[in-house]
């Protein structure tokens, strides 16, 4: 059933429920087409609520049975749920409603994926299983009895009684429904097992579909390592006698955090040097321990209500990057952030789709999980701990788990817990959570008698809703070098509060060069115009291995601007002076991969756009293949010793020594190819045993025009391998010349084995497009013109997924008035297909506005 008329619900309205819920039975008897769920759940009334009606929400279902303490009742039946007159004392409501999972093609609620149920409730779809206040602030213990012939049969919580085709779970720990989960399938498991540090054993298991168990040993080994990192960094500790992951193959996210019970995309947890890429072990390193680490923030304590859903994941996100700077290259990782903070987050910050940290209204929530409520969610939680101090941030966090354990929060309750801690008053730094939009900041230096002034200027443009800005605290790390490249200064925090203020350093007897924003230490636009000298200086000498890639892009961006432009040669000098960081072996080689890595075409248009300038992608995609042309012929010499002193000979392991060489040989590789047309890539496909070498070595060769060979045996080797195949499928509209995507994209969507229903093959094919920047924008429009029309079929199955990827038209109002009109009448076409769901309407009219 669809919404006809959305709603639009505000922050500022929020009412607690009328009734709390003492506990919650449910007994689902499974059957694809079927399914009965039947509910007993205790209502006391809440004394802290006005009086309300009782509401439950419900969509969906098909009620069979209702009744409060045993008298049947005829409640009134609603698109979004039931009403019904209640007892003004406690009450305990009965109700059975049956579903059909098998046709749930949205993957919200309890659905079926290969033969298999599994259920995702967050951010709404329990109320696709029940009838139930699905509503975060309500929180309830759940006793859950599965029926089915399934072989396993998993819920929340411990598992308390089995028999013959039943099976019973507790979970003694009160949560809201969106954590609600149930999986049964005929699944094997890899199991393991982890001690915590109070001596509790606790019984760990990968659940996967048979054929897939030899693909978990990596997902196990993260798991165990997030439950220790989380004890030792963070002092939390696991509270269930069991956790169990489950592999899906159809689901709309990454992973859910489900207590007790995560489920995660499959492409999120399995693993085999055969079938995966290092950056795909990194990623699934990273995904399970973020889910782990919701235990505790989010599911210990959880969020008041939706607009608070940055409370659990800004500062989850920033937890699972501290994991990973541990585990791996803390400068990798966070230039890695930062890269993709540029390419996710401040299009979004600086586009019709630009909302608050905390947005203070919204139609449909799943539209809000987004690059600005994750990654500047995390990077407001980073400043904060930037401010206050590694000790001081320790003590706040403590002060947090033990005030609000088993708390439904709110940001409000965030920050007075580092007030009460740290005695600092936070009112200025909560803008961050209210005011939209990336703060620009720029920067004027003096030097006179030894005292070298900078004087900083911040300004944040206007955003949807949003004239008026005030200034942001900036917390700016500053570090000064003296002209022989000695640190003078070493990194100090300055703590911007106003739109224009300065800060001088004393006792220099000659003009230092400074090294602005370390660490990328606030997410802003930094503005400064300054010598190629001066960053061609930093590139050599600054010790903040950030602002020495930094420093390296600047340049890039420059020559790349001045090559649109003005038609510029390439800058041979800065080719020449990163020549010495890429060949400097005492240098992590994950750190000179990311050095080879140039400005995405993407990020140019943002670039040319903020500067007055109409981006041509075209002209962007020209620009980009001759700078990599001309460093490739620059460094004929020293490609091949450099892939020489990056090969592995090792047996494959996806730890970060491994990985940074490989990173640089294959980014090595993609230049090489520029010179010998494929050879190369070749070799290395023919040679390769693992599918980071053989998957990078088949993309040199797309993007030479060479790949015939290679995708031929690809194909016929993993053809039977649903994850594989998707790289295949990505691979070929991503890396292929602008002007082949769109047909190349839509000829794969011909073929029988692309299931469009899957979001993962979905997005494989379609993601890959928009990535495809040129192509994407080609000119005659054939590339919104695909995109809008599978995006207006998808609707009709999964609203989210398609609601999701209306976010590639964000940046529609940067281009030509020719593209520009292209992509309007694709938006509108979309936004006129009748039954358009309300997660796409509310996309839709916000790329329009
Ligand atoms: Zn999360």
């Amino acid at each position: 059933m669809k919404d006809a008329s959305p709603q639009t619900i505000y922050l500022k309205d929020y009412t607690p429920f009328g009734w709390q819920v003492a506990d919650v039975h449910l007994t689902v008897a499974l059957a694809p087409n079927a399914t009965r769920v039947k509910s007993r759940i205790h209502f006391v009334p809440n004394p802290n609520a006005p009086e309300q009606e009782f509401f439950l929400h419900g969509e969906e279902l098909k009620l069979i049975r209702a009744a409060i303490d045993g008298e049947e009742v005829a409640p009134e039946i609603t698109p979004q749920g039931l009403r019904c007159k209640v007892p003004s004392g406690p009450f305990l409501w009965e109700s059975e409603v049956e579903i059909a999972p098998a046709e749930n093609f949205a993957l919200e609620g309890l659905y079926m994926s290969n033969g298999m149920y599994c259920t995702q409730c967050e951010a709404e779809g329990f109320r696709k299983i029940t009838y139930y206040p699905d509503r975060p602030d309500v929180m309830a213990t759940f006793t859950v009895r599965i029926e089915g012939d399934e072989a396993v049969k998993l819920s929340n919580g411990n598992p308390t009684d089995s028999g013959e085709g039943w099976a019973e779970w507790h979970d003694p720990w009160p949560k809201p429904a969106y954590l609600f989960a149930l999986v049964a399938g005929d699944l094997v498991n890899h199991p393991g097992e982890f001690t915590t540090r109070s001596g509790k054993t606790v019984e760990l298991n990968i659940w996967v579909r048979p054929g897939d168990e030899d693909k978990c040993a990596f997902g196990m080994e993260a798991l165990k390592a997030s439950m220790k990192w989380d004890e030792e960094v963070y002092g939390r500790e696991y509270d269930l006698d069991i956790f169990n992951i489950v592999a899906v193959d159809d689901f709309n996210m990454g992973a859910m955090e489900n207590k007790g019970l995560n489920i995660f995309n499959s492409s999120c947890v399995l693993a085999s040097p055969e079938t995966s890429t290092d950056a795909n072990f990194e990623r699934i390193e990273a995904i399970i321990a973020h889910e782990y680490f919701h235990n505790w923030t989010g599911n210990r304590i959880t969020c008041r209500d939706w607009f608070q859903l940055c409370l659990k994941e800004g500062l989850t996100v920033f937890r699972d990057s501290q994991f990973t700077s541990d585990m791996r290259s803390a400068e990798v990782k966070r230039i890695s952030d930062v890269i993709d903070l540029r390419a996710r987050q401040f299009p979004e910050d600086q586009g019709p789709l630009s909302h608050p940290v905390r947005p203070e209204s919204f139609q449909e929530i799943n539209n809000f999980y987004t690059a600005t409520v994750y990654e500047k969610g995390a990077e407001v939680i980073g400043m904060l701990k930037r401010l206050v101090g590694d000790e001081d941030y320790a003590k706040a966090l403590d002060l947090y788990f033990e005030r609000h354990d088993g708390d439904a929060a709110t940001i409000e309750d965030w920050l007075t817990v580092f007030e009460d801690a740290t005695g600092r008053d936070l009112a200025q730094f909560k803008r961050w959570y209210s005011q939209s939009g990336t703060p620009h900041l720029s920067v004027t230096e003096d030097y006179a008698d030894g005292v070298y002034t900078l004087t900083f200027k911040q300004h944040t443009p206007p955003t949807p809703g949003q004239s008026e800005k005030a200034p942001q605290v900036l917390p700016i790390a500053v570090g000064l070098l003296n002209p022989n490249g000695d640190e003078v200064v070493p990194t100090t925090v300055l703590e911007m509060t106003e739109a224009e203020q300065s800060f001088s350093f004393d006792g220099l007897s000659s003009k230092p060069v400074p090294s602005i924003l370390r660490g990328f230490s606030a997410p802003v636009v930094l503005e400064r115009e300054t010598a190629p000298e001066e960053k061609r200086f930093l590139l050599a000498h600054d010790t903040d291995a950030f602002n020495r890639w930094e420093a390296s892009r600047d340049l890039a961006r420059a020559c790349l601007y001045a090559m649109i432009t003005e038609g510029a040669g390439p800058d041979t000098a800065w080719i020449d002076a990163l020549e010495q960081v890429v060949r400097d072996a005492d240098l992590d080689p994950a750190f000179r991969a990311l050095m080879l890595s140039l400005p995405t075409q993407s990020e140019l248009a943002q670039m040319l756009h903020a500067r007055g300038v109409t981006p041509d992608p075209d002209a962007i995609y020209a620009a980009t293949e001759a700078l990599k042309n001309a460093m490739a012929e620059r460094w004929s010499a020293l490609l091949p010793a450099l892939r020489e002193e990056s090969a592995v000979t090792a047996a494959y392991s996806p730890g970060a020594e491994q990985s940074g060489k490989r990173a640089l040989g294959n980014a090595v590789l993609a230049l090489q190819t520029r010179l010998d047309g494929g050879k190369a890539a070749q070799a290395q496909y023919d040679a390769a045993d693992n599918m980071t070498m053989q998957l990078s070595a088949l993309s040199c060769l797309i993007s030479a025009g060479a790949e015939e060979t290679a995708l031929a045996a690809f194909e016929a080797q993993w053809k039977d391998d649903r994850l594989v195949m998707d790289k295949w499928f990505a691979l070929q509209v991503a890396a292929t010349a602008p002007e082949n995507a769109a047909t190349r994209a839509s000829a794969l969507t011909e073929r029988a084995d692309f299931d469009w229903k899957n979001p993962n093959r979905f997005r494989a094919v379609m993601g890959s497009l928009a990535m495809n920047h040129a192509g994407f924008h080609a000119k005659d429009g054939s590339g919104y013109k695909l995109l809008a029309d599978w995006l207006i079929k998808l609707d009709e199955k999964n609203p989210q997924t398609a609601a999701r990827m209306c976010s590639v038209f964000q940046t529609w109002k940067r281009y030509d008035t020719q593209r520009q009109a292209l992509m309007q009448a694709e938006l509108e076409r979309i936004a006129a297909k009748p039954g358009l769901s309300r997660d796409v309407t509310e996309m839709v009219t916000r790329l329009l506005s």
